[in-house]
């Protein structure tokens, strides 16, 4: 692998030509450039704000990014703007308005570190000199200390849009009525056991154009916003075949991304969901960097309005169809009068954080019976053995030890 590596380095330095479109850096080259700037400190995706404006001091420092204060939490800590480049569309984007969602903070952290490392480069420049960039990373930093979804309101602020009882919805609503962005990007982690449709392939990034109204009908707006995820899905599409979704299209008329798409800003949501082996998603981290920069690229150049709809359009909808752990091949007898049977058996583990309490994990029995529609994280063949029907029951939740005892030993 070293090798590898080594001439995949030397060919990043090869600069890109970006004054034609057709030479675009491939999805290969943004993933280069994420490893050669990415903050090396950020290793687990749990960090405060605290940590964030340490990220970020030397881009403020430097005045590479411009800031300021949109807004406070529920708890006074700040909610920083940040904005880079001078050029005329104007391009929002906020994460982590759900506390425990922060795989594209650390994505956005990337961003304005290759901007401060690389001005030169030619996609840094035309980013810079065409577009206006809004960042709002870590929406919720109350949430974020507590590593929880809601504010310190104990609100979910995506369902806030219209009521606009959180100080964090108001900033948000704030700076998208003072700057109406051309496009915006919602940006957040969804549950990582999303399939890709009934592909048994567990989803890694799921992309919606939210819809303006019930009819889902498409507008101008909408359709906008409909291109760019199709440049994105194309784009990952190279990178990570097959495990792209799409999110819900059902209108929720309190969330954001529904209402800053009616608002008149067009609005793509990307929803970081899983990677086997990659507990702290530094690989959805790097999807998020890519999609990011190439969306950029593609709005900044203009090719973004001849992207192919059907690479979005064709996509299949998430799914509930993943678990964490499969028990395959089991068998189960839970009653003297009714027959065993053959089956298999799915569960969940959730790490559950509670006010800033330290985290237990929770293992819940999900499903038994034939489940060969089910993808897992871990799948464990049980070769035929009987599984105890005294703790294998659907809801039941288990001890770590208990699912332990359950897992064939090999
Ligand atoms: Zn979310």
């Amino acid at each position: 692998m070293p090798n590898r590596r080594k001439l995949l380095l030397a060919l990043s330095l090869v600069p890109f030509a970006m004054s034609a479109q057709t030479a675009a850096p491939t999805p290969r080259d943004l993933v280069i450039l994420h490893d050669q700037v990415r903050v090396r400190e950020i290793t687990s995706r749990k960090f405060t704000q605290t940590d964030l404006h340490g990220w970020l001091a030397p881009m403020v420092r430097a005045g590479v990014v411009s800031t300021e204060q949109a807004g406070l939490s529920g708890e006074g800590r700040p909610i920083t703007l940040y904005t880079y480049g001078t050029g005329p569309t104007r391009v929002l984007l906020w994460s982590q308005m759900h506390g425990d969602e922060p795989t594209a903070t650390m994505a956005l952290v990337d961003l304005m570190t290759l901007f401060h490392r690389s001005p030169d480069h030619p996609l840094v420049k035309l980013v810079r000199e065409r577009l206006t960039l809004l960042m709002m990373p870590m929406l919720n930093p109350d949430g974020a200390e507590r590593f929880i979804r809601r504010t310190a309101q104990r609100i979910d602020m995506n369902r806030d849009a219209l009521a606009l009882e959180t100080p964090e919805a108001r900033t948000l609503k704030t700076v998208r009525d003072r700057f109406e962005p051309a496009f915006g990007f919602n940006l957040h982690d969804q549950d990582p056991r999303y399939t890709v449709g009934t592909t048994r392939r567990l989803t890694a990034i799921a992309l919606l154009a939210p819809p303006v109204d019930e009819t889902r009908a498409d507008n101008e707006v909408r359709t906008r916003a409909k291109h760019v995820a199709a440049g994105i899905a194309t784009t990952l599409g190279e990178l990570i075949p097959g495990t792209i979704a799409k999110w819900d299209d059902t209108f929720e008329p309190r969330a954001f991304g529904d209402n800053i798409q009616r608002w008149g800003t067009s609005t793509v949501l990307i929803e970081s969901g899983g990677w086997p082996g990659d507990n702290q998603k530094m690989h959805l981290r790097a999807m998020n960097f890519v999609a990011l920069l190439d969306a950029f690229r593609r709005i900044a150049d203009g090719s973004w309005s001849t992207t192919d709809l059907a690479a979005y359009e064709s996509l299949a909808f998430n799914m509930r169809l993943g678990c964490d752990l499969l028990i395959t091949n089991a068998r189960i007898r839970p009653s003297q009068k009714a027959p065993a049977a053959r089956v298999d058996v799915a569960f969940n583990i959730d790490e559950i954080t509670d006010n800033g309490d330290s985290p237990t994990i929770r293992v819940t029995v999900v499903d038994i019976g034939d489940l060969r529609t089910y993808a897992g994280y871990e799948i464990h063949d049980a070769g035929g053995a009987e599984v105890d029907s005294l703790v294998v029951k659907v809801d039941k939740v288990l001890t770590p030890e208990q699912l332990k005892s359950l897992i064939p030993r090999k």
